[in-house]
Formats: C-alpha cells, sequence, structure tokens
C-alpha cells in the first residue's frame, strides 16, 4: 500500500457518518469509517465537522471583475435591457480600471476563500481587446495552479460577425491555452445564428475543445437557438460536451415548450449553467433535473459592468438559485447543493471531482450540521483543502 501524506479523521459525510479521508498524493486514496487505525505522515482530527466536496464555480469573468479596485458606481441602461450597449459601458469602465492581473487575483482569491477550487471563467477575445486579456489571464491562471484549476473560455464579448477579426482570434486563443470556446446570443447579438454557431462549432470541431454560449435572447428566438445548438451538438456527437449558460428564454416560454426543449437538452447533452440572476426570468432547474439535464452554477458578474452583487460564493449562490425556485424541503435544498458541486464537475468534464476515493481531494470542512442547512446558513467558518492542503481557513487565503 502506498503510503498515506495526510488522515483526515472524523469527518461527517452528509449522511451524517463519521469518516477518515486518506490523502496520498493529493488525491483520495481511501475512506474507511472512523475508529480504525492507520499510519500517516500528518494527522488532522476534523473532529466530527461536516466535510463536503469543495465548490466548482462554473461560470465566472476573471477579467471584467472591478472586485479588489475601487468602488465603481453602477450605469444603468437608457432604454432597457440591451446586451451592445452594456459591452459598450464595459468597455469605457476597464479603460480607467485597475491592472486586470490585480483584479483577477483578488477576485480569484474571493471564490478560492469561500471553497471554489475548480473553475471556469469566459474571458474576452474579441475584436476589440485581441488575445491580450486571454494572455493576462493564462498568467493569473499559471501563478496559481497549485490551489485552484481553472478552464477559460475565449469568450467573444464583442460579438463574433460584428467585431472584425473575432473568428480567426478565437481560433489564435487555443494556440495560447484557452479550453473552451465561447459564444454569445447568435440570434440578438450578431444577428445571424448560423453563421455564428458556424464559427463557435467549426472551432470546436477543428480544436477538439468543448463549447459554451452565453444566451441572453429571450422568449422563442433563445428556444429556437437552443434547438440549432442541440442539433449541432448531436451532428458532431459532442454530448457531453457542450453548455449553454443562462439560457433566460426556458423560463419565459409555455410550460409545454420548456418540457420539450429539456427533453432535447438531455438527449443531445448539453448542459445549462444558472446564477439565478436578479429580477430576470431564468430556466426551471428542478424541471430540466427531472428531465435528466446536468444543471450548473456560477457567480458569473461579480462587482463589475452587469451589475454591483457577487461575493464569490458558490454556497450562497446555491442559496440563491434555491430561493428563487422556490425550493423548501431538504430535498430540494440538497438540489441545489448538487448543482455548485457534482453539477458542475459534470458540466466541466472533472471526473476526478467529489468525495471518493481517486478523486482529487478538494473538500471543505464547513461549521454546520449538514448539507440543507448550509445552504440556508452559509456559514462563515470553513477550511478550503486542494489537494489535500490546506489553502483557506475562514475566507482568508494561507
Ligand atoms: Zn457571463
Amino acid at each position: 500500500m502506498t503510503a498515506i501524506d495526510t488522515l483526515f479523521t472524523s469527518a461527517k459525510f452528509a449522511d451524517g457518518t463519521l469518516h477518515d479521508i486518506a490523502v496520498t498524493t493529493g488525491r483520495i486514496s481511501a475512506i474507511t469509517p472512523s475508529g480504525g487505525a492507520s499510519a500517516a505522515a500528518e494527522t488532522i482530527d476534523l473532529a466530527g465537522t461536516l466535510v463536503i466536496p469543495s465548490f466548482v464555480e462554473g461560470h465566472i469573468h476573471l477579467d471584467t471583475s472591478f472586485y479588489g479596485d475601487v468602488w465603481r458606481p453602477h450605469v444603468p441602461y437608457s432604454n432597457g435591457f440591451n446586451v451592445q450597449e452594456r459591452v459598450a459601458i464595459q468597455a469605457d469602465n476597464m479603460a480607467k480600471a485597475a491592472p486586470m492581473a490585480e483584479r483577477a487575483k483578488s477576485q480569484l482569491e474571493l471564490c478560492l476563500g469561500h471553497g471554489s477550487t475548480r473553475m471556469r471563467s469566459h474571458v474576452m477575445v474579441d475584436g476589440s481587446v485581441g488575445l491580450k486579456s486571454l494572455e493576462t489571464i493564462l498568467a493569473v491562471r499559471e501563478a496559481h495552479r497549485d490551489v485552484i484549476d481553472i478552464q477559460l473560455v475565449a469568450f467573444p464579448q464583442s460579438g463574433i460577425l460584428r467585431s472584425a477579426g473575432t473568428p480567426d482570434l478565437l481560433d489564435a486563443a487555443f494556440d495560447l491555452g484557452a479550453d473552451v470556446i465561447g459564444g454569445l446570443d447568435p440570434g440578438g447579438f450578431d444577428r445571424d445564428v448560423e453563421k455564428h454557431l458556424d464559427v463557435v462549432f467549426g472551432i470546436a470541431g477543428r480544436r477538439g475543445v468543448d463549447v459554451d454560449i452565453h444566451l441572453h435572447d429571450p422568449s422563442m428566438l433563445g428556444i429556437f437557438e437552443i434547438e440549432q445548438i442541440c442539433a449541432r451538438t448531436q451532428a458532431l456527437g459532442m454530448q457531453g460536451h457542450v453548455a449553454i449558460s443562462h439560457a433566460y428564454s426556458l423560463g419565459d416560454v409555455a410550460a409545454d415548450v420548456v418540457q420539450r426543449t429539456a427533453e432535447l437538452l438531455a438527449r443531445s447533452g448539453v448542459a445549462i449553467m444558472t446564477n439565478a440572476p436578479g429580477a430576470r426570468p431564468f430556466p426551471p432547474v428542478k424541471l430540466l433535473r427531472a428531465a435528466g439535464v446536468t444543471v450548473f452554477g456560477g457567480c458569473d458578474n461579480i462587482r463589475d459592468s452587469w451589475w454591483p452583487y457577487g461575493d464569490g460564493d458558490m454556497l450562497g449562490r446555491a442559496m440563491m438559485i434555491g430561493y428563487r425556485s422556490g425550493f423548501n424541503t431538504d430535498e430540494d435544498l440538497t438540489l441545489a447543493f448538487d448543482i455548485v458541486t457534482a453539477g458542475g464537475a459534470r458540466a466541466l468534464r472533472l471526473d476526478d471531482h467529489g468525495l471518493r476515493v481517486g478523486a482529487r481531494a478538494d473538500f471543505v470542512a464547513i461549521d454546520a450540521p449538514h448539507v440543507p442547512q448550509a445552504v440556508v446558513d452559509l456559514p462563515k467558518r470553513r477550511a478550503v483543502y486542494k489537494n489535500g492542503r490546506l489553502v483557506a481557513r475562514d475566507g482568508v487565503i494561507l
């Protein structure tokens, strides 16, 4: 048997049982009922504290947050929700902001302090910023590689067809180290669903990368785009490799359309990300889950040009998803928790995540009696372990 580096004793699991967790070279090498004797280089007594898998922050923007910078008052829309206008306001804000690497580090540490050790960040790649933002965030990722795993999405914030040179820039992003190809409202923003998706899925096919598309488009336009994304996913055999972020339209169409679209998403292996966004309609997560759709969560914008809210806590995000979904039972609160842990791992294809033998030893010891109450209480007292090593305590990075 391989030597145990660290033995965590008396960890309370979600079902209330006490277990010892053995960690060898950053992975969980054994899970045994508490009380048995094992030799380890180091033993940490968790004394019956609840242990949960670390959170998967499935959708964030490390490049555009002001977190760690001065407070920037929100600029409202001049005439209702308008992605183009918001992108212009963001460009103006970014020109005045503190250096991106500093802001990204502040935001990343905020998330890690709350217990996210896995992350997917969208990063702007388009004619307005070229590859500069991606280069900066790649360096931030490298500097933090021991404490957090980050997937980077090449994200065309200014559109693909409306922003000159963007298709080539998106393609070049994968030579630099991007992991996932993004997209943005093919109809509502770029005004051409077919051509937009040709570029996104063209790159996905050529580069062999996953897809994650921002879709704010409402009602039947959004549903039509979901159908097109599902059709391309099936045609390319990319089931399990495609996600749609937001999919607001699933929250504002008739029940039979939602049901039919949920079944299509499940058949196509297309995941849905939600952040339970403010006052907007958003997907019915319980219905989607019941249909077999992978649902995951993200904080999305934290203190940026889109809204001033966000604290980087994925447990808080589970609470928001549950609150907006009308979740009250323990079963439903646990579902909200699953969205920010196992759901995120499924969507990001992190097959080494979770409290099981062989997985990375990424977990959080949290001051709560059980998972449903953790989702409601949002305890601040937490110890965050990455690869079996303590990396943050009570929100403070060590
Ligand atoms: Zn986003």
